[in-house]
C-alpha cells in the first residue's frame, strides 16, 4: 500500500498528525527532496528505506514501489505542501492503477497557506478580493493557451504564483502590460515557515529588484493583489451583530 503524504511548506511540526503517523509507520519512504525539509525524515523507523526522488525518474519511483508492495511493505511517497498542488500525483497513481497498487493521500499544508501565516495576510477580503487564483507563468512547462498569465489576470483577483520565482522581470513587466497596476501591491515569500524563511512585500513594478536583491530565485511565492497591503476593506456579515445565521440572531431581524 501507498500513502501519498503531503509534508506541509517546510517546518517540521506542520506535517499533518496523521501524516507523522504514517511516516513512523513506514518501512520505505520516497520523498522529494528539492523542496521537503529533511528533518522529517527523524520520524522514521529503524531500518525503514528512504529514497530522494529528486534523483530519480518516474519509471524508477515506480519501480521501488512495485517492489516493495510487492513484498507487502508500506511505503510513504511524502510531497511537498500538499500533493494536489503541482505534485505529480496523477501520473503515479495511474502506474499505481495498472499495477492495481492501492494507495491512500494525506492532505498537507500547502506552501500558499505557510506564505500567508509568515505575512499575516488574508486572502479573501471582502470587497477586495474574494478568489485566490493559483497558477504559475509558463516557462520550460507551458501552461494552457486560456490560462495565461494575461488573461488569468484581467479578474484582478489575488494571484499566487508557484514555480516563478526565476523571472520576476518577465512576470512582473508581462502583468503590467496586461493591464494590471504597477503600485499593485506584491509579496515574495522564500522557504515559508522554514527557519530560513524570507519574506519581502513590494509593488509590481519593483518586484524584479527585491527579488535579485535579495538573492531569490527559486524555493519562493510572487503574491500579488490589493489583500497584501488593503488600503480598506469590508468587515465579514458573520460576526455582524446586525446579521442573522443559522448560530445566531441578530438585530436585523
Ligand atoms: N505541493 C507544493 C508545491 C510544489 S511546486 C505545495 O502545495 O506547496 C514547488 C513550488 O512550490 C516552488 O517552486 C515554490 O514556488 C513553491 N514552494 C514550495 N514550498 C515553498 C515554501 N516553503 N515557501 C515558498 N514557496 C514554496
Amino acid at each position: 500500500m501507498v500513502h501519498f503524504v503531503g509534508a506541509g511548506p517546510g517546518a517540521e511540526d506542520l506535517i499533518t498528525i496523521r501524516g507523522k503517523e504514517l511516516l513512523e509507520r513506514a518501512d520505505v519512504i520516497i520523498y522529494a527532496g528539492s523542496l521537503v525539509n529533511p528533518g522529517l525524515l527523524k520520524y522514521a523507523k529503524e531500518g525503514c528505506a528512504i529514497h530522494d526522488s529528486a534523483r530519480l525518474t518516474l519509471d524508477q519511483v515506480i519501480d521501488i514501489v512495485k517492489d516493495a508492495d510487492g513484498k507487502g511493505k508500506e511505503i510513504v511517497r511524502l510531497h511537498t505542501g500538499d500533493p494536489s498542488i503541482y505534485g505529480a500525483i496523477r501520473e503515479q497513481m495511474d502506474a499505481l492503477n495498472e499495477l492495481a497498487i492501492s494507495y491512500d493521500v494525506t492532505p498537507g499544508v500547502s506552501s500558499f497557506c505557510g506564505a500567508a501565516a509568515a505575512l499575516n495576510l488574508e486572502y479573501t477580503l471582502p470587497t477586495v478580493s474574494q478568489s485566490v487564483i493559483i497558477t504559475r507563468m509558463d516557462g520550460r512547462t507551458g501552461v494552457p493557451e486560456k490560462e495565461s498569465l494575461e488573461s488569468l489576470s484581467e479578474h484582478g483577483s489575488t494571484m499566487v504564483f508557484f514555480l516563478s520565482a526565476g523571472d520576476t522581470e518577465r512576470l512582473s513587466s508581462r502583468l503590467i502590460a496586461a493591464g494590471r497596476d504597477k503600485d499593485t501591491p506584491c509579496a515574495i515569500v522564500y522557504k515559508a515557515t522554514w527557519p530560513d524563511e524570507k519574506k519581502f512585500r513590494c509593488t509590481l513594478e519593483n518586484l524584479p529588484e527585491v527579488a535579485r536583491e535579495n538573492g531569490i530565485e527559486k524555493t519562493a511565492l510572487i503574491i500579488v493583489g490589493d489583500v497584501v497591503e488593503p488600503s480598506g476593506y469590508e468587515k465579514s456579515k458573520l460576526y455582524d451583530p446586525g446579521f442573522t445565521t443559522g448560530f445566531r440572531k441578530g438585530t436585523d431581524s
